[in-house]
């Protein structure tokens, strides 16, 4: 069978259409294919502004686009409107940025949490405020360059998914692109399961972390090799860790990307002890109750 063939009888299947408004190499798209393939068509999407909408554009279910001031507040609506009409069939998921799940509606977010909704809570990471210039936002990491930190970040990354793991929620995880069948499995779970669950995926945005856009997948499993991203799930408050890579150093990661080049040896020395610390506390709860 030819490529053209093969595209074809793909996107026959496919819940995203070929080509996207997305840059080249953006982890969007790849995100929502895979999502989609465990969600299914009975699913309505959510999703605030550009970055973390540019995907959704191109996707096969009902979607409706928000401000990110906004995010989970209308999912919230949509979920106790099929709930009133006795429509357990269809999977309602909230999606959004990093500025907006962190900073902006990080009061939604958490209130939702909070109140147990049944949705699903997807952020789609790429670690500052991407389509407006680049600028740092709560999840951007300690050391990166964006336009509003030039010098690199002075201050670390919010630990977002264990923080809505403390509020006690039916279903936390971190999905990368670069590990698809661990993707997979963790939406289908939170597909199975009723209140709020949340999903947190880093995506490489090579515009905005400065790498050549064919090293996209290459980029993002650095990420969790070197254990700057490590894919875990906290289920009922227990932590499960779903990959246990041996440890690369992180400045194989770093320097992958323009945004770290500016790095002194000092610092990253730094940003490896604290990820050195972090894994040893991961393994250590790994199978074990995290909620305090
Ligand atoms: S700026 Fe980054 S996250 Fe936004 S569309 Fe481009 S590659 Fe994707």
């Amino acid at each position: 069978m030819d490529k053209d063939k093969i595209f074809e009888e793909h996107y026959k299947r496919s819940l995203i259409r070929a080509g996207t408004a997305c840059c080249p190499g953006c982890g969007g798209p790849l995100f929502w294919r895979m999502a989609l393939e465990a969600l299914g068509p009975r699913t309505i999407v959510y999703g605030d502004g550009p970055c973390a909408y540019c995907a959704i554009r191109n996707i096969l279910v009902p979607t409706l686009g928000i401000h990110f001031s906004f995010v989970a507040d209308g999912a919230t609506g949509i979920a106790a409107a099929l709930a009133a009409k006795g429509r357990e069939d269809i999977t309602v998921v909230s999606s959004a940025g990093d500025g907006a799940t962190a900073d902006i509606s990080f009061n939604k977010v958490s209130a939702a949490a909070e109140r147990n909704e049944n949705i699903i809570q997807i952020c789609i990471d790429n670690e500052a405020y991407m389509n407006t210039g680049i600028q740092k936002s709560g999840l951007t990491p300690f050391g990166a360059w964006t336009t509003t930190t030039p010098r690199g970040k002075e201050t670390p990354k919010k630990r977002i998914p264990m923080i809505l793991a403390q509020h006690r929620v039916p279903y936390v995880a971190t999905v990368s692109v670069a590990y698809p069948a661990d993707l997979k499995a963790k939406i289908t779970k939170a597909k199975g399961m009723r209140g709020f669950k949340y999903i947190h995926s880093v995506i490489p945005c090579p515009t905005g972390w400065r790498f050549d856009p064919a090293k996209s997948v290459e980029v993002v499993r650095l990420g969790v090799q070197s254990w700057a991203w490590p894919l875990y799930e906290v289920e009922n408050g227990i932590l499960r860790l779903t990959v246990k890579p041996k440890a690369r150093p992180i400045e194989e990661y770093l320097m992958a990307q323009g945004r770290f080049r500016h790095l002194t040896k000092e610092e990253i020395e730094l940003i490896q002890r604290e990820v050195d610390e972090e894994r040893q506390r991961l393994l250590e709860y790994d199978g074990k109750s995290i909620i305090h």
